[in-house]
């Protein structure tokens, strides 16, 4: 299951102001001066603009699209301004999957489900070229009644210059009760309704030992675990739960029966309910990318101070995510940052035999992608070792030319000191001493 983000702003469209990329640049430049990065180097110059994320990029400005290739099939969730983005895609069939689709030829065959009408949700659909193209099929899925009917009035004459019934593809709609669950290709489809200004609907999709939840334009005004335990029912063990973060957690009060929801209530939502990740969507059009790199930042400090060791990530344009990798773990969470030439590794949960490929694969990565190899590890958060993570970190030893161990947990310690291997690493109480040490050397 391959979930990809073509829009993932609400509201209405918010493109990047020259203004904002002119800043973009100057602080990039500035922090390459003070790194003292070579600037002669594309590679170079390509690894440090990956490691200043929002920084140098953004999140991007379309209005909400989503789409999951399933067992070889293409399923689109909303068609706000995103979808004109993915139809541009789809019509210069770029790559092998592309042409075999062949929508540009007219054999082209999708899913598309609404999750309802407003403006920042469809507003795409006239622009998406490949349902102007005769032969193409389109199996439309919706909730409310309206859905065709609204389709169509957005594009009456005084709109667009193209009416609905001279759209070229063959558009079947399928209207689905509320709670239905359904079987379309290998994909079981459920829904459930959001509480929203006209009613918003929420879809979990379940194929290829993967879930993912679409939960977009939901408010929950009563957090009172009887009110919730529907929705924490219906996100339960999902592999991502796509959330409405939009507002921050004070506007969510404040702007009651608005429909929106906040990123700290999708994390408490999303631990309660075992999910794995938590991808923050809906993005305010007012909020800068450094306000919704922030509101992340927020976020995982208010997961860590619970104990909780839940994956969360932006969702932004072009983010691509396979959902059948064995290598996400629920009980295991490692992320890491580049400052001042030593990589900061933080690792939490259970280091067991669950975790260790995962750690593996993304030490090797940001080994990599950084270009230092000075790790200092902090395992604060570590709640249990097992042999198999000690043997992971006795074998980083061997790729890493200064390894650190910080603030390890007196039971992860005592555990450490059980296996005997003590003296294989270099331990120190704090990321400060351990960095002092590397510098002394
Ligand atoms: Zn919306
Ligand atoms: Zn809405």
């Amino acid at each position: 299951m391959l979930l990809k983000f073509w829009g993932t702003r609400g509201s209405i469209p918010a493109p990047i102001r020259p203004d904002e990329v002119e800043q973009k640049v100057v602080s990039a430049l500035t922090l390459a001066g003070q790194q003292n990065v070579d600037l002669t180097n594309p590679d170079n110059i390509a690894t440090f603009v990956k490691s200043l994320a929002l920084n140098a990029t953004t999140v991007g400005g379309n209005t909400t699209c989503i789409t999951f290739e399933i067992g070889g099939k293409l399923f689109i969730f909303d068609a706000g301004s995103g979808i004109r983005e993915l139809g541009q895609y789809l019509m210069s069939a770029p790559d092998e999957k592309t042409k075999q689709w062949g929508f540009n030829r007219g054999k082209g065959h999708a899913y598309l489900f609404f999750t309802h009408t407003h403006w920042d949700h469809v507003q795409g659909l006239p622009f998406f070229n490949p349902i102007h193209v005769p032969g193409n099929v389109f199996d439309v899925y919706h909730v409310h009644d309206h859905v065709p009917q609204s389709l169509a009035r957005q594009m009456e004459a005084a709109f667009f210059p193209l009416q609905f019934d001279q759209i070229g593809a063959t558009l079947n709609f399928h209207r689905l009760d509320e709670g239905e669950r359904i079987k379309v290709e290998n994909v079981v489809i459920s829904n459930i309704e959001l509480k929203h200004p006209g009613k918003a609907y929420a879809y979990r999709l379940e194929a290829d030992n993967a879930v993912a939840i679409v939960a977009t334009d939901s408010e929950y005004q009563s957090l009172d675990n009887v009110d919730t335990l529907k929705y924490r029912n219906f996100y339960a063990n999902a592999d991502v739960l796509i959330f409405d973060a939009m507002f921050s957690v004070r506007e969510s009060f404040v702007k009651e029966d608005w429909g929106h929801s906040s990123a700290l209530i999708g994390a408490d939502m999303a631990s309660e309910a075992n999910v794995k990740r938590l991808l923050l969507f809906h993005h305010d059009p007012t909020s800068s990318d450094a306000e919704i790199a922030q509101i992340l930042s927020e976020t995982e400090e208010y997961l860590e101070r619970q104990g909780k060791f839940l994956e969360v990530i932006i969702a932004r344009e072009g983010l691509e995510l396979e959902l059948t990798n064995p290598t996400i773990i629920s009980d295991f969470y490692i992320k890491d940052q580049l400052k001042n030439d030593v990589i900061y590794i933080t690792v939490s949960g259970k280091f067991g035999g669950q975790a260790t490929e995962r750690f593996r694969k993304h030490l090797a990565h940001s080994l990599n992608s950084h270009g230092s190899d000075k790790v200092i590890l902090n395992m604060k958060g570590v709640t249990e070792m097992q042999m198999a993570g000690i043997r992971a970190l006795v074998d980083a030893r061997r790729n890493v030319m200064s390894l650190a161990l910080v603030d390890i947990p007196e039971n992860v310690y005592r555990v450490i000191e059980l296996s005997g291997t003590t003296d294989f690493f270099a331990i120190y109480d704090d990321e400060e001493t351990a960095l002092t040490a590397f510098n002394s050397h």
